[in-house]
């Protein structure tokens, strides 16, 4: 069982997802985003933007969840994550 925050997904908030796999914690979150979106949270359309950019490249956002979990971060090997960095301000 994994447990991540909207923040450690790319969200904007302290939310918690429980989930045994990567692709069941990317469904509860996209659903969270959502409903976020449907609030037009600010901090959340924000973080829905950068990550949005991550989705455009394939498999990037497994890479990515992967350097999440290893805790590497802004690294600049590939254009995406200059343009993820560069949404973030990281
Ligand atoms: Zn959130």
């Amino acid at each position: 069982m994994k447990t991540m925050t909207c923040k450690q997904l790319g969200g904007a908030c302290e939310q918690t997802f429980s989930t045994a796999t990567f692709e069941e914690m990317a469904g509860l979150s996209k659903e969270h985003g959502k409903e976020m979106f449907k609030k037009n949270d600010a901090a959340h359309l924000e973080a829905m933007r950068a990550t949005q950019l991550l989705m455009e490249t394939p498999n990037a956002m497994q890479d990515w969840f992967k350097e999440k979990k290893t805790g590497i971060r802004c690294t600049s090997r590939r254009l995406i994550r200059v343009k993820l960095q560069k949404a973030l301000n990281c």
